[in-house]
């Protein structure tokens, strides 16, 4: 099935999941303060960016699973490196340092796959191909 939407290129460069060219986040994931500000719409196709309030408690659940994946994959690696002993110290820290890529990922996890499946109409338009299906 053919969907105009955006792909895994758009995803990681923080762009709508519609269009791919407007950008999701307001500012860059380096300033501290405001690396959360999130657009409310999409600046190149107006899409609404939060379908309703507390859309992104959601991204909860995404940024979670993140984090599991990573310590999994971190505590085999640093087994296999024989640093096991330190994972205690070593993956908590990790952690703190990718938290804005992780909280970015949650929010765009909630925009690319659960906005498309619960809120058709808002994400395709009601006159849309994909809606109708
Ligand atoms: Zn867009």
């Amino acid at each position: 099935m053919a969907t105009n939407r955006a792909g895994v290129i758009a995803f990681f460069g923080g762009k709508c999941p519609k269009c791919g060219k407007g950008k999701v986040f307001k500012n860059s994931i380096l300033s501290f303060k405001k690396f959360t500000d999130t657009n409310l719409e999409c600046s190149h196709c107006k899409l609404s960016l939060e379908p309703e309030t507390g859309f992104f408690f959601g991204a909860m659940y995404w940024s979670y699973a993140i984090l599991v994946g990573f310590t999994i994959v971190m505590s085999i690696i640093l087994n296999l490196l024989g640093y096991f002993d330190k994972a205690l110290y070593i993956i908590p820290v990790l952690i703190v340092f990718t938290l804005p890529w992780v909280f970015r990922w949650g929010r765009l996890l909630m925009l690319y796959i659960v906005y498309p499946l619960m809120y058709k109409d808002k994400f395709y338009g009601k006159d849309s191909k994909e809606y109708n299906n």
